[in-house]
């Protein structure tokens, strides 16, 4: 299974890369997936709005589909995590945890986002009744009510300008924001409560979250807290590339409509490319990004 040189290499396993490994295979290009099932943002998630199914359907079920799906296609996956990427000669040479090195004409970043826990008293017994880790999955529940937002980087202040449009209030609680000038200016221009130089001590509720207190020890009201810590670590292995970033946030990795990053061969795809964070807008991006690599793959190879 094993080859010298493969036309798709795959980072991620979840339903971007999934997709677009099932249209690169589907068209005959050699294809290598990387990545854990267990760590898509989709595993534990039930979903109730991805289009054809009517009743929420088990992200993990889907998961479990869509490999067996590409596997039909003839797409070969490697359970590991990459640790380490090198363009160099117009291929790109992969390193896994295992310290394989796997090599291929083409590659297509499809690593998720990080969503970070808190830790908290009350966090884990309060999520879906009020704990949140998705403004896109959850802001809806969220109109006309009251919510905090917490986290340092860009996925908190984001998330936050974006509750604006259903939530009464909406707080954001963060230590430091380490976030570029321009989203800290359209943060400033808007009507987010900034509360600095605290965190969240605990969430409040007993059978939904009714507020939070502050390591300052303050107590919010609120009925829904949004941790949005994420963004970070997968961006380092693109970063180690060369590849360009949004220039609002500087987390998420530019690309155009056929889904090409900065760099010839390189591709993008899911949430990795920024918001809204659905399993729609990521198998929309993983078939083109899968078909555009893999008709760029033959171009190399000169069939
Ligand atoms: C609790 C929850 C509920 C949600 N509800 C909904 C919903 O109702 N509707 C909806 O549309 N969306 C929902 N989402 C969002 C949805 O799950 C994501 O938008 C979707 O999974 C993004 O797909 P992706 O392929 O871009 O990334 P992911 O599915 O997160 O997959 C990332 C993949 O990258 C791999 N990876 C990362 N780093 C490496 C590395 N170094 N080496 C190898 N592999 C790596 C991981 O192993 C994983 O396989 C929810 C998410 C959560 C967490």
């Amino acid at each position: 299974m094993h080859q010298d040189l493969y036309d798709v290499a795959i980072i991620g396993c979840g339903p971007a890369g999934l997709q677009a490994a099932i249209h690169a295979a589907s068209k005959k290009a050699e294809v290598i997936v990387f990545g854990r099932a267990r760590k898509s943002g989709l595993y534990k998630a039930h979903i109730a709005n991805f289009c054809c199914y009517e009743r929420p359907i088990s992200g993990k079920d889907l998961l479990q589909a869509g490999r067996k799906q590409a596997e039909s296609f003839d797409a070969a996956f490697v359970e590991e995590d990459v640790i380490e990427t090198k363009n160099e000669n117009n291929l790109f040479s992969l390193v896994t945890e295992s310290g394989n090195t796997f090599t291929s004409r083409t590659l297509i970043l499809c690593l998720g986002v990080t969503r970070k826990k808190l830790r908290v008293k009350g966090e884990k017994e309060l999520v879906g009744r009020g704990v949140s880790y998705c403004v896109d999955c959850d802001a809806n529940f969220y109109r006309g009510l009251d919510v905090a937002v917490v986290g340092n980087e860009s996925a908190a202040a984001i998330g936050a300008v974006t509750l604006l449009s259903y939530a009464k209030t909406v707080y954001l609680i963060c230590r430091e924001l380490t976030i570029t000038d321009t989203l800290y200016e359209k943060l400033k221009n808007s009507n987010v409560k900034i509360i600095k130089d605290t965190w969240v001590k605990e969430v409040i509720g007993t059978n939904e979250v009714e507020g939070v207190l502050l390591k300052n020890g303050e107590a919010l009201k609120v009925n829904g807290i949004f941790v949005e810590r994420g963004a970070k670590s997968a961006l380092e292995l693109a970063a180690n590339l060369g590849v360009l970033f949004d220039t609002e946030t500087v987390s998420f990795i530019e690309i155009n409509k056929k889904q090409e990053t900065n760099i010839p061969g390189l591709y993008a795809a899911g949430d990795i490319t920024g918001q809204p964070w659905q399993i729609a807008k990521a198998v929309g991006e993983g078939c083109v990004a899968g078909i555009e690599a893999a008709e760029y793959a033959k171009k190399l190879a000169g069939d």
